[in-house]
């Protein structure tokens, strides 16, 4: 009798493991991605939230870290039309490609799978809400300069919901096209001068905020919490869907701030999409079913925390200094932060272009 029970708490215990390990951290199928861009973002830029914020970045709270390679197929040196579409569809493409292949053939997005199987799907930016990063989830066109015809593309589209600058794109156009009017009549809910409150937006509607100007302030002109409330409203809202949601937000600054070689552009736009990323993981734990993504689609700049130089050529290695060797891309290989259901599968090393298809893997979309 003794022995049966021994036998029978054996198989319990071993029971018990089976079930708590069926499903350790990073391992699983999720519901919903959460894909966050930092535009030019490199190691040293993810590194200056470290030394430029008193409080610990949210970076510190992920787990599961890649790398990746972000060359494009025209350029060692990508651009942030193909790294975009590389994220976005799987495939390298040329510097300035939209959506599309090296023979400027359409090739199917994430965002676009994602809706076809009945899945809610959003797109945040502080950019023109048609400038390349986020173009490249809804739209196809063979050079990132076409803003018209990306914008008429997003009007027609199917994506849930849309926040970032740009509407001057949808009204003033050579065509005398009004894609707001458009919109309107599509009854598409829509702001342009600040975003909508939750209640405001019915379920399963779609919802667009097209800031009047051609992009967001920066965040040293007083943006505020602009990426912070619009990526929350997003998340409210696409939430809803119970079979599950895809949600693009891009840092779109902290890559035009590397541009002007200004350090402090650059930190607090670092810092301000560092925010939204501990906003995602609070979403993403509360949760349970969603992945989240940070990486960037190449660095910008040359960025570096150099020491500071003083009298007869020494340094201080006590003082920090932002510092840059380009005003324009670089090719260093680019950190990818995961959490959450197949947080696990982004480790390692592999070309931009995995982004796509592990996130495929994983969600069996
Ligand atoms: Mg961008
Ligand atoms: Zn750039």
């Amino acid at each position: 009798m003794i022995k049966y029970f021994k036998a029978c708490f054996l198989c319990c215990a071993l029971l018990f493991i089976a079930i708590s390990c069926s499903n350790p951290e990073g391992e699983g199928t999720p519901k919903n991605v959460i894909l966050l861009i930092g535009d030019g973002m490199g190691l040293t830029q993810v590194s200056s939230s470290f030394y430029y914020s008193d409080a610990t970045p949210n970076f510190s709270r992920f787990k599961h870290i890649g790398l990746i390679n972000t060359s494009a197929s025209s350029h060692k040196i990508t651009d942030s039309a193909a790294g975009a579409t590389a994220f976005a569809s799987g495939k390298k493409s040329y510097n300035g490609a939209v959506g599309v292949n090296s023979d400027t053939v359409s090739i199917p997005t994430i965002l676009e799978i994602a809706e076809k199987i009945g899945r809610s799907t959003g797109v945040v930016a502080t950019s023109s809400i048609t400038h390349a990063t986020p173009a490249c989830f809804y739209s196809h066109v063979r050079s990132r300069g076409m803003h018209e015809e990306i914008a008429r593309q997003l009007s027609v589209s199917d994506v849930d919901y849309a926040a970032g600058a740009g509407l001057p794109f949808f009204t003033n156009r050579d065509d005398g096209a009004n894609y707001y009017d458009s919109l309107s009549l599509r009854d598409v809910i829509l702001d342009t001068t600040s975003l909508a409150t939750f209640d405001e937006i019915c379920e399963g509607c779609q919802y667009m905020y097209l800031d009047t100007a051609g992009s967001m302030p920066r965040m040293l002109d007083g943006r505020g919490d602009f990426l912070s409330d619009a990526t929350k409203l997003g998340l409210d809202h696409l939430s809803r869907d119970e079979e599950g949601f895809f949600l693009m937000v891009e840092g779109s600054q902290i890559d035009w701030g590397g541009h002007a070689n200004d350090a402090e552009y650059l930190t607090t736009e670092l810092l301000d999409f560092d925010k939204v990323i501990g906003l995602v993981l609070d979403f993403a734990e509360r949760d349970g079913n969603t992945l989240v993504i940070v990486t960037a689609d190449h660095e910008t700049g040359g960025f570096a925390l150099s020491s500071t130089p003083m009298e007869e050529g020494w340094s201080d290695y006590n003082k920090v200094t932002g510092t840059f060797s380009t005003g324009g891309h670089t090719t260093t290989l680019i950190p990818v932060f995961a959490f959450g259901p197949g947080a696990s599968r982004f480790n390692g090393i592999y070309e931009n272009t995995e982004i796509f298809h592990k996130m495929l893997e994983t969600t069996g979309w």
